[in-house]
């Protein structure tokens, strides 16, 4: 087994690509300019400092990349095989999708096209769209996916390399779990359709894989009927006792009002006062709103809990669904007694599904304007039992983070472990409900704090037993990454030797560096 953590010695220039690569005629696509090399050096996080590639390889089709990764797999005995890193938006912030030294595959020249089937009801998409062009295709048809991201502009395959979470999951699982078939080019260049009864073992292992055993050059979605409105509720509360047994509550299938409402969306965040303006999930309030939120933070010793809750409009509901249909304000008020949350501060909009799902993309618009969306991300995505989530707010949010005095969305919400699929990739605690806790911070000047408390509140739960998962993991030796498979490693291995034994893909992951 090969020891993890190191990036294999590189450099910077394209004589460390062999001249079997040189010479053969896929060559043509690869770019050494400056620009194209600057650009597939850094990443959203703007974090690590990486040798550059020694070359960005801009494909037109899955068989340029199947050429591309067999002339590596067969480098000569002498040479070692350079690694090879698809990049689909670059929106890791840890270095995942680099390669130091290798070649970045830009994933965005690739030409797959996105196909609905309306009859089959799945969208066969390439790897390299983001989900905004798929979900703006499939509504052309009335129809879309189930399961998202909350910004869009992310790719089919960058996202299924990791699992997909947003507010759906807890109804339809992850994005990993609303996948029926899947195009991949394996480390040894070979182009293989995969399925659960199609090459089960590759189709689970590249779920969730962290680019590990193949590029992903098409994705089949499953698609159900798109809402054309939805109703978008955010609800305030002091205690978060309270505002976790209500998120608990929706996301329950055992509950009566929660099967009475059934939701489609069901997230939550903490609220910090000096970041309630400049946050990209602010634009949901008027100015008078966040005033009235500011100072219900500020009795609150400066904090307060969103409850953020959805259910979609169908102009034609299925059997079933009629409550729906005539959905009115009378219906959220129903709901809304059954709630716990800090009375006066309920708040409703009423927006269409589009500009539902793509409701980051305007506060990245305007942290774009503000200058303050390309600075460093030290994001800290931590997926917690339900069991430890007194002591996470105890230990975290109200002690470590006590003084935070940075920008950026904390999010905090219940999702289902039934919904995931143990046999892929992606690992998740080992509850029926754990949390998804996103600690999506940023800091133009002083990120190294930043990073300091993402080590405080990591050592914290070590300290304390908690069983956490990290999600968008970042380890630095392969030690830490067997902890973090546990019982999957052994089969994570074994994968990674029969699709990548010469441990060429996604070396930005640090997990596998050399042959194995
Ligand atoms: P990249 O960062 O380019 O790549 C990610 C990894 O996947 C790399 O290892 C890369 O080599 C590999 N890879 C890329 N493409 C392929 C492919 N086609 N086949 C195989 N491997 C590939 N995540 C959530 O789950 N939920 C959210 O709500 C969410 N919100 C986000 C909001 C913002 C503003 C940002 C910046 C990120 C968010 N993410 C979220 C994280 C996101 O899922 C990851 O950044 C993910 O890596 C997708 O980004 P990407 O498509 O740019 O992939």
């Amino acid at each position: 087994m090969s020891i993890a953590g190191q990036l294999r010695p590189c450099q910077n220039n394209n004589d460390s690509l062999p001249s079997h690569l040189l010479g053969h005629s896929i060559a043509t696509r690869l770019r050494f300019d400056r620009h194209s090399i600057s650009s597939a050096s850094s990443d959203f996080g703007h974090l690590v400092k990486y040798p550059p590639p020694a070359a960005v390889f801009r494909p037109s089709r899955p068989s340029d990349i199947a050429a591309l990764l067999r002339l590596s797999h067969s480098s000569p005995q002498q040479q070692p095989p350079f690694t090879v890193a698809a990049r689909g938006r670059g929106h890791s912030t840890r270095g995942q999708a680099l390669a130091p030294g290798g070649v970045v595959v830009d994933m965005s020249s690739l030409g797959g096209g996105i196909a609905v089937s309306p009859e089959g009801m799945y969208v066969d998409a390439g790897g390299e769209k983001m989900w905004y062009e798929v979900l703006r295709e499939t509504v052309r048809y009335g129809l879309t996916p189930r399961s998202w991201t909350d910004y869009l502009y992310l790719t089919v395959g960058g996202t299924l390399s990791n699992g997909g979470v947003s507010g759906q999951a807890f109804l339809h699982g992850p994005q990993i779990t609303n996948v029926y078939e899947l195009d991949v080019v394996t480390g040894m260049g070979e182009l293989l359709t995969c399925s659960e009864g199609l090459n089960p073992e590759l189709f689970f292992a590249v779920l969730g894989g962290l680019g590990q055993f193949g590029v992903i050059t098409r994705a089949r979605i499953a698609l159900e009927r798109a809402p054309k409105r939805v109703r978008w509720m955010r609800l305030m509360y002091t205690e978060f006792e309270k505002f976790r047994k209500d998120q608990e509550m929706l996301i329950s299938n055992k509950h009566e009002a929660a099967l009475e409402w059934r939701l489609s969306y069901v997230e939550g965040s903490l609220l910090m006062d000096h970041s309630l303006r400049s946050n990209w999930r602010s634009s949901f309030f008027s100015d008078g709103d966040l005033a009235r939120l500011k100072h219900l933070a500020f009795l609150n010793q400066g904090r307060i809990y969103c409850l953020e809750a959805s259910y979609y409009y169908y102009s034609h509901a299925p059997i079933g669904w009629k409550r729906f249909i005539f959905c009115s304000y009378q219906d959220v008020e129903e709901l809304l007694e059954k709630l716990s949350f800090t009375a006066g501060f309920a708040f409703a909009n009423d927006v269409s599904y589009m500009d539902f799902l793509n409701r980051v993309h305007e506060g990245e618009v305007k942290l774009r304007g503000l200058g303050l969306w390309d600075v460093p991300h030290p994001w800290l995505n931590l997926f917690v039992p339900k069991s430890n989530m007194t002591n996470f707010h105890a230990g975290v949010f109200k002690s470590i983070m006590m003084h935070n005095k940075f920008m950026g969305p904390i999010l905090v919400y219940p999702t289902s472990r039934s919904k995931w699929d143990e046999r892929m990739s992606a690992v998740v605690p080992d509850e029926d409900v754990f949390y998804s806790v996103g600690i999506l911070l940023s800091s133009a000047d002083d990120w190294e704090s930043l990073e300091k408390q993402n080590i405080e509140i990591l050592q914290l739960c070590d300290r304390l037993g908690m069983k956490i998962k990290q999600y968008l993991p970042h380890y630095r030796n392969q030690e830490d990454w067997m902890k973090h498979f546990g019982e999957k490693w052994e089969r994570f291995a074994a994968m990674k030797r029969r699709y990548d034994p010469k441990a060429i893909l996604s070396p930005g992951q640090r997990i596998f560096a050399q042959p194995i």
